[in-house]
């Protein structure tokens, strides 16, 4: 498929100079149209810092510190969101790219009515549509997230919390953005409600269609419902590939431990072993792969000389890219 966001070398430090600590490292990434990508490693890789970076909404003391992201609006020429104006930004973000952080669900305005909270978005963006027609595209959307329209005079408080981040996404699709992101936390959605709102974006995508790119821990909801994954580890992308060949046969030695620290919903059962260690330290990351210290494949380069992210040996065909020297030993070692 055509890459609708294309984020080349996106590097994002939090402070400067001596105190910076390195959050993303260098990430090329990219989603397709029409794609389900999601984003996955253990608690403090970057994925939220990459997803706020990508957008420009990092919370001081963030910072981009290089890098290129690309929109392609598809029948215009693409759109390079770092360069690009706050005035056009602040336009762009939701109606072309919508972004649900993090605990969104709780940012609902507790003393305004779900009705209000919707067409406010709508007004904003769109102001010379009548209230009639912001009500009723406000049904509408709140019908599309599976909530009934009776709900609409509803304050955030008296619904549930799987109700209130389905109004977080239908106010995501107001504008009917080209591309849906969504953060999940990690402890405050259980995974029962993860997998609703997944399913029901992976819904929406078909009906609608819109990119999604989907953050999370939970490697068996990506495994089930995404299209390709990418795994994060210590601020660089370790692996990306189609979510089968991931699941299925995954090459990296960290992806092959996060697929073993979760129950699978569907197929054989695996054995649950967890990855031993913890996340690298940002300030005083490993020398060479940053995941040696963890690794139990760890060899002699491993230590010694940081892996890029490639195409595996003898599978340059499988639209897969991985960094490790495992698999990418033939050219790295010359
Ligand atoms: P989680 O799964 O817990 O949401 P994450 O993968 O989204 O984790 P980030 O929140 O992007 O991780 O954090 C990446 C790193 O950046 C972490 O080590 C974190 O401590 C650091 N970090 C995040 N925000 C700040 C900040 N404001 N100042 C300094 N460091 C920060
Ligand atoms: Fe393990 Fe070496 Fe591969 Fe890093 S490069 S994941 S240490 S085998
Ligand atoms: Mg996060």
């Amino acid at each position: 498929g055509e890459p609708v966001l294309d984020i080349r070398g996106l590097s994002v430090d939090y402070g400067l100079g001596d105190a910076a600590v390195h959050a993303v490292r260098d990430v090329s990434l990219t989603l397709h149209r029409g794609e389900v990508l999601g984003l996955a490693g253990e608690s403090g890789s970057g994925k939220s810092t990459l997803a706020y970076g990508m957008l420009r909404l990092l919370p001081p003391p963030g910072v981009v510190r290089s890098g290129q992201v690309f929109y392609h609006p598809g029948d215009d020429e693409p759109v390079e969101l770092m360069s690009l104006s706050a005035k056009r930004l602040r336009r762009f973000r939701w109606a072309e790219v919508a972004i649900v952080f993090q605990g969104a669900m709780n940012s609902l305005n507790p003393v305004h009515t779900v009705a209000t909270q919707l067409t406010d978005v709508i007004a904003a963006h769109e102001p010379r549509t009548t209230p009639a027609a912001r009500r009723a595209r406000a049904v509408e959307l709140l019908t599309l997230v599976g909530i009934n329209a009776d709900r609409l005079g509803s304050f955030p408080h008296q619904l549930s919390g799987g109700m209130r981040q389905r109004v977080m996404i239908a106010m995501a699709l107001a504008l009917e953005p080209r591309v849906v992101v969504m953060d999940e936390p990690t402890t405050a959605l259980d995974v029962v409600m993860q997998r609703q709102i997944l399913a029901k974006l992976v819904e929406l995508r078909e009906r609608i269609g819109f990119s999604v790119l989907f953050i999370t821990h939970d490697l068996s909801l990506l495994v089930e419902f995404s299209d390709r994954i990418a795994i994060m580890y210590g601020g660089r992308i370790v692996e990306d590939a189609p979510a089968g060949q991931l699941y299925r046969d995954s090459l990296h030695p960290y992806s092959d431990g996060l697929l073993h620290s979760f129950p699978a919903l569907r197929g054989p059962r695996r054995e649950l072993t967890g990855i031993p260690g913890s996340p690298p330290d940002l300030r005083a990351m490993p020398s060479g792969c940053a995941f040696h210290p963890r690794c139990p494949k760890a060899f002699d380069p491993c230590a010694e000389r940081t892996p890029t992210l490639l195409a595996p040996d003898g599978r340059e065909d499988q639209n897969r890219t991985v960094a490790c020297w495992l698999h990418t030993a033939d050219r790295a070692m010359t």
